[in-house]
């Protein structure tokens, strides 16, 4: 199996969907957290609430706060210390990208999260 976007090698348990293709987690996450032109209502609702409301949920809080003390982390130890799933991280990522608070990274061959700015 190859990633549909940039045509890597994919293994069965790092294989995402994303509107029917199958992506790598880079291409994958490239697509969820990034605001797109084809996607006006996710852009529209991360710039609105970027400006007006600040806030976090609870998780999203610990997430970020996870990556400020120990950036850069992969998605397996931010879900090992806050004991979630991996789909409840990224759900809770993606606003964390959108409000360009944290993104992810590439160390070594590893995909990592980290703060937006550093
Ligand atoms: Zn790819």
């Amino acid at each position: 199996m190859k990633c549909a976007k940039c045509g890597v090698d994919l293994h069965s348990d790092d294989v995402y969907e994303y509107a029917g293709q199958t992506l790598c987690e880079d291409c994958y996450l490239d697509l969820v957290a990034t605001p797109k032109a084809c996607d006006p209502w996710a852009v529209h609702s991360a710039k609105k609430m970027s400006k007006n409301q600040l806030s976090l949920t609870p998780l999203q809080e610990k997430i970020l706060n996870l990556i400020k003390e120990g950036d850069p982390l992969t998605a397996e130890e931010i879900c090992e210390q806050l004991g979630i799933s991996e789909s409840e991280f990224r759900s809770n990522f993606v606003p964390l990208r959108h409000m360009e608070l944290a993104r992810a990274c590439k160390e070594g061959n590893k995909v990592c999260y980290t703060l937006f700015d550093s």
